[in-house]
This record gives structure tokens, sequence and C-alpha cells, in this order.
């Protein structure tokens, strides 16, 4: 089984959210497969109005807050993703740490919030290109990953991980499915070393980083890479389906 998750960033209002479900149409293989889509959270509703009841395409948030209500302007709690029919948050993707400065401190915080209200955190790491180039991906992915694995290990429930290498997301280059299985091996052993083998076992790692339709099946191919997060290419019901077909 491969994850196959749709991060649609500042895309897709409510309407264009609707025609996306309207027009998607999986392939017969998506049943084995986990499905997941990250709309805006003002498309949260729309889509779970026009996914109905396929209970193939599971919904996240693309960030909350720590907190889990209060005087925050413009942000939304777990809590409420999770009333509006959120199942996964997304916490730590390479945008709200550069873009918006998200520390390794505020990503715990988020996790435990998302752990609270029953929402699965699907954590992203990754290394910028200068840090690539210094030879530091190892590094700064297990200082990510380390920061993060109290509050995921803390108490039981489930957590996905999702390595996207900064200088790959939404610029068209991709890391090679060697590179993908470098970083992912780096945090499988972690994982095992901090969970022990069997729950380790349990939590996919995904690939992410200018994921496409013709490039996906092999770094699914690859070694330790159990699925996909997928910007660009997921925006478009027809490219979607078929990164899910490439999962077979
Ligand atoms: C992402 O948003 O997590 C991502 C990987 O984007 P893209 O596929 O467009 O590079």
């Amino acid at each position: 089984m491969a994850v196959i998750a749709g991060n649609w960033k500042m895309h897709h209002g409510p309407g264009a959210t609707q025609q996306f479900f309207s027009s998607l149409v999986l392939p017969a293989n998506a049943g084995a497969h986990e499905v997941l889509v990250f709309p805006t959270s003002l498309s949260l509703a729309a889509a779970v109005a026009a996914r109905g009841r396929d209970p193939r395409v599971q919904l996240g948030i693309q960030n909350i807050h720590w907190e889990d209500k209060g005087a925050f302007t413009g942000e939304v709690s777990a809590a409420m993703a999770r009333e509006a029919g959120a199942a996964f948050a997304l916490v730590g993707h390479s945008e709200r740490r550069h873009l918006f400065g998200e520390t390794d401190d505020e990503v715990s915080r988020k996790i435990a919030a998302a752990k609270r209200h029953g929402l699965v955190p699907v954590v992203c790491v990754g290394e910028t290109l200068d840090e690539r180039r210094q030879g530091r991906v190892e590094e700064v992915v297990l200082r990510q990953l380390d920061a993060a694995l109290p509050t995921l290990t803390g108490s039981d429930g489930r957590f996905l991980l999702a390595y996207e290498p900064v200088w790959a997301i939404g610029t068209g280059e991709t890391a090679t499915p060697d590179d993908a299985a470098a970083a992912h091996g780096t945090l499988r052993v972690r994982l095992d070393e901090a969970l022990g083998p069997s729950r380790s076992s349990r939590v996919p790692i995904l690939y992410g980083g200018s994921v496409k339709p013709d490039n996906a099946r092999d770094l699914l191919a690859a070694r330790d890479v159990d699925g996909v997060l997928v910007g660009g290419a997921s925006l478009d019901a027809g490219s979607f389906a078929a990164l899910v077909e490439a999962a077979a």
C-alpha cells in the first residue's frame, strides 16, 4: 500500500474544489492505497461535501495553530479542522518553515495539538540547496525529526513523515530515486531506533518535490519510499488520478 497525498497549497477555492471532485475518476487500484487531499481550510467543507461518501479520499488541513482557541487572528485550531472534516494535518511543511519562520519548537506544539484532537500529523522535513551542497542532508533531516520525535512518540497514535527537499519543491527539480532512498533510509533508521522496528514499519515516509505522473512510479519504487506528497501535479483531477495509478 502506498500513500498518495495532494497538497493544494493556496489553490482551489470552494468552487474549484467542487469541480475537482466531480471530475475525479480514481483508478481501480485506488482502494489498495491511502489517498489524501489537503485543500485550503476555506475549501475543506466543499471537499467534504463533494467527496460524498467515497471513503477512498481522506482529507487533511495544511496548517493548524498549536492552541485550541483564543486571540490568534487568522489561525485555525486542530479541533476546528477535525470538526470540519479533516483527518490529517500537515505540519512543518517547508513553506511554513521558510516563508513563515516556523521553528522546530512550533512544529512540535502543532504536532501535540493535532494529536490531542485526533488528527494524524504528516510531519515534513527536508534540507535547503545550500545545506545539500554542504553535505548536511542527514544532519538537517535528523535535527528536524529528533525535535519532533518526543511529541510524535509520547503517546500512541499514528503519524506519517514526508521528506521534502526544499530545492525540489515547486521547482521542477526532483530528487533522484537514489537521493530519496538515501534520505528515507536515514529517517527509517532513526525511526527504528526510536520506536522499534515493528512500530517504525507502520510509519509511512513520503517523498515530496516536483513529483509528476511520469516520475512517480520510479520514486515510489525506491527503497523506503512509501508514498508521495504532491503539490502542483495534484491540482488537476486527471493528473491526480494518474499519480494514484502510478502507485500500482
Ligand atoms: C509540496 O507542496 O509539498 C510539493 C512537494 O510541491 P510540488 O509537488 O509542487 O513540488
